[in-house]
């Protein structure tokens, strides 16, 4: 791969194909929503999107609807949901372009009602209810008056009820006896819909890891996302044999020898211990390399791994080759899969205390995304 840029993130299609193929067979009869929000957690919204629709996604998640409507732009057809939009959004791009929409509030439902008048046509929505995690979403006790409100717009032709929704607050472990509380919840609301008079809507809850780990949430679509991506978002819940897409390269800009107590990189938070070579590395925080690695987390450079010598700054960070012998232009892997011995994001994420979703989806505009495994 000579003509690959020196900073860049490879993305394999061939694993987000496998993992859309072992999310289908986790949700059993429930069909695969791929999320692709974010740019597809940073790994590029449009392969990935389509990667998991050949390997048997049907729908696609975004939050807004300019995201959808990037998907549309590149060609791509298949169904999409838009969850995360305000007042005043593109309500009439979405819906000439059948984007469907979701709604958890009256005067949100009444604005997408509005819009499809306008333009003579009926918006696809699906009602959100909040059954827990008190983010978003209809509260319960509202929640007959927005069912209401939707089937009044069935009834007058400006909107038709596509979907039946909520969303998990204890997302990383579904087993949790507060998911359990919200299953029942959204059970309750979907009976109180369907006896309202909803027909016909797909009933949606799960994220990856109720996809994975609690099959009684997976009704008649599930939405994972990060576990598309291949990734946990820290340890993993099931032995599913999930395949991180995403490995995080580099090629070393410069070596430079330096003496036995020489501080590294800004504030001189590393002093090298002995005679060594320093690698610059052309990846910093601007690339989402968060600033907190330094000093923390293992990249691998020529089979070694080396931890970050110093502070990450804004395009680079520093290594202490020691004895690797590494030279300019070699490559350096910040994290991976792991078969070659490359650090995976797992053990980024446990120094960093953060999730993997966050540092996928920080890499920067500057990392040339490399696709292999297109089909
Ligand atoms: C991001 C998101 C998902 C995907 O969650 P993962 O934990 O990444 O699988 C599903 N549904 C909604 C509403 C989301 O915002």
């Amino acid at each position: 791969m000579s003509d690959v840029p020196a900073a860049h993130a490879r993305v394999s299609l061939r694993a987000v194909r496998h993992n859309t193929g072992l999310l289908r067979r986790a949700a059993g009869r429930a069909e695969v929503m791929a999320v692709v929000k974010a740019d597809g957690y940073g790994h590029g919204a449009v392969p990935v999107a389509r990667a998991a629709l050949a390997a048997g996604a049907t729908w696609l998640g975004t939050a807004t609807v300019a995201e959808a409507l990037r998907l549309r732009a590149a060609g791509i057809g298949a169904p999409v949901l838009s969850w995360l939009n305000g007042p005043g959004a593109d309500w009439a791009g979405a819906i000439a372009r059948d984007v469907d929409l979701s709604a958890g509030d009256p005067a949100l439902l009444a604005e997408i009602s509005r819009a499809a008048a306008g333009h003579g046509a009926t918006a696809r929505v699906h009602l959100k209810a909040d059954t827990g995690l008190g983010r978003g979403g209809c509260p319960l006790a509202e929640w007959p008056a927005l069912v209401d409100a939707a089937l009044k717009g069935e009834a007058d032709g400006t909107l038709r009820i596509a979907g039946l929704w909520s969303h998990l607050g204890s997302a990383d472990d579904p087993r949790d006896r507060r998911c359990l509380t919200q299953l029942d919840l959204f059970r309750d609301a979907v009976r109180f819909a369907e006896r309202a008079g909803v027909r016909g809507a797909v009933r949606h809850l799960a994220n990856s890891a109720a996809t994975l780990a609690l099959p009684d949430a997976c009704f008649d679509l599930v939405r994972p996302g990060i576990a598309l991506y291949g990734l946990w978002p820290a340890d993993p819940l099931t032995d599913a044999d999930l395949r991180p897409a995403m490995s995080l390269r580099a090629r070393i800009a410069q070596v430079e020898r330096v003496p036995a107590g020489q501080g590294v990189s800004y504030g001189h938070t590393y002093r090298t211990a002995r005679r060594t070579r320093l690698a610059v590395v052309p990846l910093g925080y601007a690339d989402g390399v968060p600033r907190a690695a330094g000093n923390r987390v293992p990249v691998w450079v020529s089979g070694v791994r080396h931890r970050i010598a110093g502070r990450v700054c804004m395009d680079q960070f520093v290594l202490d080759l020691g004895d690797t012998p590494a030279g300019p232009g070699d490559e350096v892997v910040l994290f991976g899969p792991g078969l070659d011995g490359e650090p995976t994001l797992a053990e980024w994420v446990r120094p960093l205390d953060t999730i993997a979703n966050e540092v996928v989806v920080r890499i920067g505009e500057r990392v040339t995304r490399v696709y292999t495994g297109q089909v």
